[in-house]
């Protein structure tokens, strides 16, 4: 069997996701640093946990289970989610999931919804309910290059929640959810629209916290 590994390995050499380097789907040294510690910071009065520092590696590590569907990196992403949950429903016991919902246009590339897919997984292990509550109010531009003032601009007022929770689930309990928070533009504006439809944010988790967050 191992001679196979061996044989197959020398015909499709495969890359570590996290570092790029020759090896296996993760090496030893990124597997390292994906090693899930509390890093709690704030938004306003909203408690954030998240339980990886965003790094190359991190981003790297996001990215493969985000836009490659690599199941070993979803795996970490669940982990570091995990994590993140277990402190946080220390103090907040058992609130509903409220995925951070994705542009439309990722969902169809990706073919999936990623956050809401980890949301549902990990939900399961801690037997809470996950509830898809947001939506875009309108076209959002990708983040990813824009700056603290773009974000906030792009993502004012972008979420609303769906009329059809509305009724069924306002003054509900709820914790947000997403993979990352840099700026924290995004968890700001789900918050707003959240609590504007009556339901009561208790905190944010998320895998990984950029650095600058905790500084
Ligand atoms: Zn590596």
């Amino acid at each position: 069997m191992r001679l196979f590994s061996d044989f197959k390995y020398l015909l499709f050499p495969t890359r570590c996701f996290g570092c790029r380097e020759l090896g296996y789907s993760i090496c030893s040294q990124c597997r390292k640093l994906w090693n899930p510690h509390l890093y709690k910071s704030r938004i306003l009065d909203l408690a954030v946990y998240s339980a990886i520092p965003y790094s190359p590696v991190a981003k790297n590590i996001l990215l493969s289970a985000k836009e490659q569907s690599i199941k070993s990196a979803d795996q970490l992403v669940k982990i570091a989610l995990s994590a993140s949950l277990q402190e946080l429903f220390q103090k907040h016991a058992s609130c509903a999931l409220v995925p951070i919902p994705s542009r439309r246009s990722s969902n169809r590339r990706r073919g999936r919804d990623f956050i809401n897919e980890l949301a549902i997984s990990v939900a399961k292990d801690f037997g809470v309910a996950v509830l898809p509550l947001l939506e875009h109010q309108r076209i959002i531009r990708d983040q990813s290059k824009l700056n603290i003032a773009g974000r906030r601009e792009n993502l004012a007022m972008a979420l609303s929640v769906k009329p059809s929770f509305h009724r069924n689930y306002s003054g509900e309990n709820v914790v947000i959810l997403d993979d990352l928070i840099t700026t924290g533009a995004t968890i700001n504006e789900a918050n707003r629209a959240l609590t504007r439809g009556g339901f009561k944010v208790q905190a944010a988790a998320t895998a990984c916290v950029a650095l600058r967050r905790l500084e």
